[in-house]
């Protein structure tokens, strides 16, 4: 008999489309988690640069409002302390002799920014479109801050990156406060002008680095966070598809079998009869059919119970299993009757099979309720497909009719017999 044939996993390419559509979710997903939490990091530390350097500013211009509300301060004389050559008069000279000279502003502001260059720290540089000093000129980036300033701009900054360092840029305006008035009231300065700025410069080398470091782990770890996410998911729609699978094939073996006798149903036999027919057609092989009937069923049932009954069903399968090829197929037709599908096997063929089936069904002991051994047996009718038989569309149901005909006639001529159909 027919193995009931469990079907391939048709939709396996499914799944794949299901687990790469999920792997590409998760992965979209941590991308863009990544991406927010870098583009997070980068805009804190943006912010941290720029509270920074506006701390400096602040100071030095604070610095710088001290200095001009006191007119400028005078320190000590000397070698490394000589006048300014930009101020009128910049010298005074105490009562003991001894000569100081005026830090203005602008001086003590260069002076500290040495002093911050010496430190490393940072620098600060004042500088104006004009500047009396050459020392103060603008540099590009600062030519342009000034430029900005006249036109409303409150700030600029720039982080300024090459292959070995991280430069961090900010400069803001000067305005002309009520200190500068005493000495610049005669250049034309009014309160509230732009007269150049500040810019101050820092080296950001080192948190860059560790930047650079934080987000090649961070890659690192969503890449291996991303395959494990991926391996989970991939183990569980494999587990999955595989239940699915098995219940796809338990449904599907279901449907295609008696669930008495387990040997397949009518609609399964009508479906491979159809499929039979077709291709003994085409290739011009021979085809036949058995239609059994259990003798004097009603009896067996009323004699011995139903549930014998269908233990003799049961039995009658498997007597009809191990009797046929593998090529073969059983079906229950109905309650006690049996269908047999033999493909290429002409009618003498299939006699002698049925008449096989018969005497095995014949000489099969069953036992009753109550111990006792009884006998069945079976009629059977058999019908062949003739190449030269007209091929019309109900081919299938001719075929059963002849075979139930023929069965018919078994019964009639006294059952336990097999008759071959004379044709239609
Ligand atoms: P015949 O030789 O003329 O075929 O006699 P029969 O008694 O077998 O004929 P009939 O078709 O009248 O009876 C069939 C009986 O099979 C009727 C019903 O009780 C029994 N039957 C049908 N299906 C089942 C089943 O699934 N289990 C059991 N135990 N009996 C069934
Ligand atoms: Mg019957
Ligand atoms: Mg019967």
């Amino acid at each position: 008999m027919a193995e009931i044939p469990v079907p391939a996993m048709k939709k396996k390419h499914l799944w794949k489309r299901f687990f790469i559509n999920i792997s590409l979710i998760v992965v979209l997903f941590l991308v863009g988690i990544f991406i927010g939490f870098a583009v997070q990091t980068d805009r804190l530390i943006s912010e941290q640069y720029l509270t920074t350097a506006r701390a400096h500013f602040k100071n030095i211009v604070l610095t710088r409002r001290w200095n001009a509300e006191h007119g400028g301060v005078f320190v000590k004389k000397g070698p490394d302390n000589p006048s300014n050559p930009y101020l009128e008069n910049p010298d005074i000279t105490a009562k003991d002799g001894t000569v100081y000279t005026m830090k203005n502003p602008a001086l003590m502001t260069r002076e500290i920014s040495e002093y911050a260059r010496q430190s490393g720290d940072f620098v600060y540089h004042i500088t104006s479109r004009i500047p009396l000093n050459p020392d103060n000129a603008p540099d590009d980036f600062e030519r342009s801050a000034l430029s900005g300033f006249e036109e409303g701009n409150r700030e600029t900054y720039v982080l300024l990156k090459d292959n070995t360092r991280s430069i961090y840029r900010y400069m803001a305006p000067l305005h002309v406060e009520d200190s500068c008035m005493p000495c610049h009231a005669k250049q034309g300065y009014r309160i509230g002008d732009v007269r150049g700025g500040i810019s101050v410069t820092f080296d950001v080398s080192d948190t860059e680095k560790k930047m650079a470091r934080n987000r090649f782990g961070f890659i690192g770890l969503g890449i291996a966070a991303s395959l494990a996410l991926l391996g989970i998911i991939l183990f569980l729609i494999s587990r999955l598809a595989g239940s699915l699978s098995k219940a796809y094939n338990t449904i599907e073996k279901m449907s295609i079998t008696d669930e008495l006798t387990q040997v397949f149903n009518r609609r399964h036999f009508h479906a491979r009869l159809d499929e039979e027919i077709a291709r003994a057609r085409r290739y011009g092989h021979p085809m036949s059919l058995l239609m059994v009937d259990i003798d004097h069923f009603k009896t067996i049932n009323d004699r011995y119970g139903h549930q014998t009954g269908d233990d003799v069903l049961k039995a009658i399968s498997v007597l009809f299993g191990s009797n046929t090829r593998s090529a073969d197929i059983v079906a229950r037709y109905g309650g006690e009757e049996f269908v047999v599908l033999l493909p290429e096997t002409e009618e003498e063929t299939a006699r002698v099979t049925a008449d096989k089936l018969r005497a095995a069904i014949e000489r099969q002991a069953f036992t009753s309720p109550d111990r006792s051994l009884f006998h069945v047996t079976a009629s059977f009718g058999v019908s062949s497909l003739h190449m030269t038989d007209q091929n019309t569309a109900d081919m299938a149901d001719r075929m059963v009719k002849m075979a139930d005909d023929a069965m018919y006639q078994a019964k009639q001529a006294g059952r336990n017999r097999v008759v071959v159909s004379s044709g239609m």
